[in-house]
């Protein structure tokens, strides 16, 4: 029934349905962008990801997703580029003529194991109209203690995506982040300083702002600095070459599915970002951990309200190419203290247990991320570009879309956090 309604841009004509290739579509965004495509567009996607746990009830359509049947195709691959890639490339020539490959050498045999999954990520994106890349390695606690991994991910692992994309003009998304505004113009004033209190040295504009990162042991840094090596670089492509980009800077999307509660879908010693942190803190019963006294400020939008942004920017090329957009909500806006504080009620609330006599500890950054930790001191976004180009407002409160999110949280994992609270610690 959906595909024989037609679906109009925000020009008025109507959208014909395509293929897109979603490269991280395993994760929480592309689980919830997937969901959307599915529910609500006649379009395909080509499925890219070494995970597809959050994306699972899609390709199974027997749990009544009738809809989605055939639409979406789950690719199992890691796109990561690594030191054997330039060997492979200069290798590709024998591929053609020189096959059959010798199979009692394993490196080679490796090599063709690699070079296929090169090859099969150019295919995905060579079938597709578009390209949306989300994949990276994006979790705070990595940045200054998996530096390397962090910045291989996040610039090196995204280089042939973004090539594949210009050589055979295919339009990009990329998924950036807010984080490379980095620290507000204002964070350097003195702390009663009156212009302190001017949006110019706090709000964060897309074609304004400047990037402001800290020192290089500071490494921290390394996910915003590669963050935005790739933004130029795509931009330069698109200037150069002319690439079709648009590039999103996610301000603290948060929702169900966002990444995993330790010890139950994920690594017991694990630190996901602050909304599962502070969600498994209510789960066990345990006080909330206040990185540094918890005095950052951030504004949270909800995923759901966030996709929307992102379905129109796929539907909309021609408002959207060319540019880079903030997807935040400036209405949100509180420090981590009182996200915690937010957050204890409402579980309160959606669990029916009384909240803890002591519901929060402070906790150094050190002791908890490790050195050369640092921190955004405050996010707000300006929607200016995003609301002219694609008339998208964000609309659900902070406090609505933690009671959804927590409610999933708590018909999610309480009964599992009691059986694995109950049992033996030895198991
Ligand atoms: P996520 O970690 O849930 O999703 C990323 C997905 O990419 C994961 O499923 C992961 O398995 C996959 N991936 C990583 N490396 C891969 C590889 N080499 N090959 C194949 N798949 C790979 O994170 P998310 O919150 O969904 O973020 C998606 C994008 O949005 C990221 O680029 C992130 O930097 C950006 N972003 C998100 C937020 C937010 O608020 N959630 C904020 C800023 C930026
Ligand atoms: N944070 C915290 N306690 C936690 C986890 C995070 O105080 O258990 C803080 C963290 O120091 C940062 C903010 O919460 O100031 C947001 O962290 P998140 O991991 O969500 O990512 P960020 O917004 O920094 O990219």
């Amino acid at each position: 029934a959906m595909a024989s309604v037609a679906r109009l841009d925000l020009d008025g004509n109507p959208i014909e349905p395509m293929t897109i290739c979603m490269i991280g579509a395993g994760g929480f965004i592309g689980s919830h962008l997937c969901e959307k495509l599915m529910a609500e567009t006649p379009h395909t996607v080509l499925a890219v990801d070494v995970y597809c746990d959050k994306i699972k009830h899609l390709l199974d359509p027997e749990e009544g997703q009738e809809a989605s049947r055939g639409r979406i195709q789950f690719h199992r691959l890691n796109i990561k580029h690594d030191s054997r890639l330039e060997g492979l490339i200069k290798m590709s020539d024998l591929v053609s003529s020189l096959a059959p490959w010798n199979r009692s050498d394993s490196g080679s045999l490796l090599a063709f194991a690699f070079f296929n999954v090169i090859m099969c990520v150019v295919e995905q994106i060579l079938f597709s109209l578009q390209t949306i890349n989300l994949a990276a390695i994006c979790t705070p606690a990595d940045y200054n203690t998996r530096p390397l991994d962090t910045i291989y991910s996040n610039f090196i692992d995204a280089l042939p995506v973004v090539r594949y994309c210009s050589e055979n003009s295919k339009r990009l998304i990329h998924f950036s982040t807010c984080e490379v505004y980095g620290k507000t113009i204002g964070s350097f004033l003195p702390k009663d300083h009156p212009l302190r209190k001017e949006p110019e040295f706090f709000v964060l504009k897309e074609d304004a702002s400047p990037c402001i990162f800290g020192s290089i042991e500071k490494q921290r840094w390394s996910y915003a600095c590669a963050k935005q090596l790739i933004e130029r670089l795509i931009y330069a492509e698109g200037a150069e070459n002319g690439l079709e980009f648009t590039i999103v800077r996610p301000f603290n999307w948060i929702g169900p599915r966002m990444d995993f509660i330790p010890g139950i879908d994920g690594p017991s010693e694990g630190v996901p970002r602050v909304l599962a942190c502070f969600s498994n803190n209510l789960l066990r019963r345990e006080p909330l951990k206040l990185v540094d006294g918890g005095q950052s400020q951030r504004t949270f939008v909800y995923i759901k309200d966030a996709i929307e942004a992102v379905l129109l920017m796929i539907e909309n090329p021609a408002r959207a190419n060319g540019h880079i957009f903030n997807v935040g909500n400036p209405n949100n806006e509180a420090t981590v203290k009182q996200l915690a504080e937010i957050m204890t009620q409402v579980y309160a609330k959606v669990s029916g247990e009384p909240p803890l006599e002591v519901p929060t500890i402070d906790v150094s950054s050190r002791e908890f991320y490790g050195e050369g930790y640092d921190d955004s001191d405050k996010r707000i976004p300006d929607m200016t570009i995003i609301n002219k180009q694609l008339g998208w407002n964000p609309k659900t409160s902070l406090w609505d879309l933690l009671d959804s999110t927590l409610t999933y949280q708590h018909k999610t994992y309480a009964e599992a956090i009691r059986t694995s609270l109950a049992k033996p610690a030895a198991s």
